[in-house]
């Protein structure tokens, strides 16, 4: 009689000891991307998706927040407030060695994943406000976006390898990505900077709009190439903005990768489990955005600056991307 009370017992409780050795399996991640009409916004996504699906197999649930970009995403995972984000290159270079924003204070934990689709420095003006190129916006009210951006510290770098003071020589809005487009339309701003993959649905909205627009190329960039290794000379896909009025250009300007990254105190399991799965679901996962067709496994070790977390570091060495 006594025994038989004690068995029930012992069975229900180590079933609820399994029950919370398989609760504790589940961790919880925060993805830090963008704003919602760019392409961080869907790539975060398109990562959560991924692993997501494997729920079972990693316990691993990964959800996405829109966030004012890279220079906000690596702060939150400094500040542990995020588990990863998406931040353009030389953003991860400049956090990692503390230039920049960074200056005298280095983000020593962040650590790289990997690459993810390139990215251009995208000046989108006004037809009527007679902007040209990034000499001519004297005088002008210029979006330069959000303070947590990365298009932010670009379109800074620009203006100061050319000579140009934002905030003295024109107006400089923080206005965040989403809302630029409109704002532009409706004539309040004469043009915004977005750093930003291609093809993006805010560039479409912009250059869809009554008011005619145009993107303006970036090439007096004076010695920037050469002091930011992280830089390179590329050029926007016009033929995915027909209603650009020089969607028949070649327009070039500066761009550079966007990355995937974390902190050092990420656990390497979950590292490893979202690189793994990303890498070994390539095709499914660039089917989740067009900005990421061009994805290569090889493509996805460039631009990695901050030393690569141990866990995708494994994945890396047993798919033999590294040795
Ligand atoms: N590159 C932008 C930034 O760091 C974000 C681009 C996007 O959200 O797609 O601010």
């Amino acid at each position: 009689m006594f025994a038989k009370k004690i068995i029930p017992f012992a069975l229900a409780a180590s079933l609820a000891f399994v029950g919370t050795m398989a609760m504790a399996k589940q961790t919880f991640v925060t993805i830090g991307t963008g704003g919602i009409t760019g392409v961080y916004y869907p790539t975060g996504g398109a990562i959560a998706n991924i692993i997501n699906g494997k729920k079972d197999q990693y316990g691993i649930r990964a959800s996405v927040e829109s966030t004012g970009g890279s220079k906000f995403n690596i702060n939150a995972i400094d500040s542990k407030d995020l588990d990863f984000g998406i931040a353009q290159a030389d953003t991860q270079y400049m956090a990692y060695n503390g230039k920049g924003p960074w200056e005298g204070k280095p983000v020593s934990k962040l650590r790289a994943v990997f690459a993810l689709a390139p990215e251009a420095v995208t000046f989108v003006a006004a037809e009527d406000s007679g902007i040209k190129s990034v000499k001519d916006v004297g005088g002008k009210t210029i979006n330069l976006g959000d303070p947590g951006s990365g298009n932010r510290i670009n379109s800074m770098d620009i203006f100061k390898a050319v000579g140009i003071t934002p905030g003295k020589d024109f107006r400089d809005e923080k206005l965040k990505p989403a809302d630029a487009p409109r704002v532009l339309q409706d004539g309040r701003i004469d043009g915004f900077f977005y750093t930003v993959g291609h093809p993006n649905g805010n560039i479409k909205e912009a250059t869809a709009g009554k008011r005619k627009v145009r993107i303006i190329p970036i090439t007096e960039v004076g010695t920037l190439l050469k002091d930011a290794p992280y830089y390179s000379m590329v050029e926007i896909p016009m033929d995915q903005y027909p209603d650009a009025t020089n969607a028949k250009d070649k327009v070039k300007t500066v761009g550079m990768l966007a990355t995937l990254v974390t902190s050092a105190d990420t656990p390497e399991d979950v590292v490893y489990a979202i690189t793994k799965e990303v890498m070994t679901n390539l095709d499914q996962f660039k089917k989740l955005h067009p900005a990421l067709a061009g994805l290569t496994k090889e493509s996805m070790l460039q631009g990695l600056t901050a030393p690569i977390h141990p866990g995708a570091l494994k994945y890396y060495k047993e798919a033999g991307l590294v040795k």
